[in-house]
């Protein structure tokens, strides 16, 4: 068993986005925030021995800490190739779906996912929402704040609950061109469902 701090410090060495893709809104989630939200669904009882689906995995961090808090099983859901050749190098472990999040169909335990905020392109968020309620009962979604009615709209039309709420201000760095700060922060939370 690891502590939070280092499970931060850890993930905080996962390989990057070599060249981060607008349209899919390739934003990696912070060490600091995954280790602290990872550590809020293992103390909930959702990670230590479950079947988890990281949705839009990326470079794989949220789901690299499952594997590491003591998850059965992990799957990596993520259809850019370039990301999954980087989550590659990040880890062996867990098995790998490549593609369209709406081609996987695993039932799971705990889905765990920071997919595409639907900035870029509109609603893009609403398809993992419906994955995630599909496959599984417990689900943690990471999304910007602003997004809170979307989210609270679609578990009230799915009978779903949320038992949990957390917010956190995420570094954005300058990964893309058309950012003008050098750093700013966007707000963020992570909503824990259940049905
Ligand atoms: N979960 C990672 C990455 C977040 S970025 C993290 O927290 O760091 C969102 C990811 O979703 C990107 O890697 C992007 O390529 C992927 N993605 C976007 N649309 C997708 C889709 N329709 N199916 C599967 N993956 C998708």
């Amino acid at each position: 068993m690891t502590s939070k701090a280092a499970l931060a410090i850890q993930l905080s060495k996962l390989k990057q986005f070599k060249l981060p893709k607008p349209l899919l809104e390739q934003y990696s989630t912070d060490s600091e925030i995954a280790a602290d939200i990872l550590w809020n669904a293992f103390m909930l009882g959702d990670i230590k021995d479950k079947v988890i689906a990281d949705l839009g995995a990326g470079t794989g961090v949220l789901g690299i800490g499952c594997i590491e808090l003591g998850a059965e099983k992990v799957y990596f859901v993520e259809k850019d190739k370039d990301a999954v050749d980087v989550l590659k190098q990040n880890t062996s472990e867990g098995e790998l779906f490549v593609g369209d999040v709406g081609g996987f169909s695993r039932k799971v335990n705990t889905v765990i996912m920071n997919p595409p905020f639907g900035v870029q392109k509109r609603k893009a968020d609403k398809k993992f929402v419906e994955k995630a309620f599909e496959i599984s009962t417990v689900v943690y979604y990471i999304g910007k704040t602003e997004s809170r009615q979307f989210i609270e709209a679609m578990c009230k039309d799915a009978k779903k609950t949320i038992t949990h709420f957390w917010k956190y201000e995420l570094p954005l760095k300058k990964t893309m061109s058309f950012h003008t700060q050098k750093k700013k922060f966007v707000e963020i939370g992570c909503w824990r469902i259940e049905s």
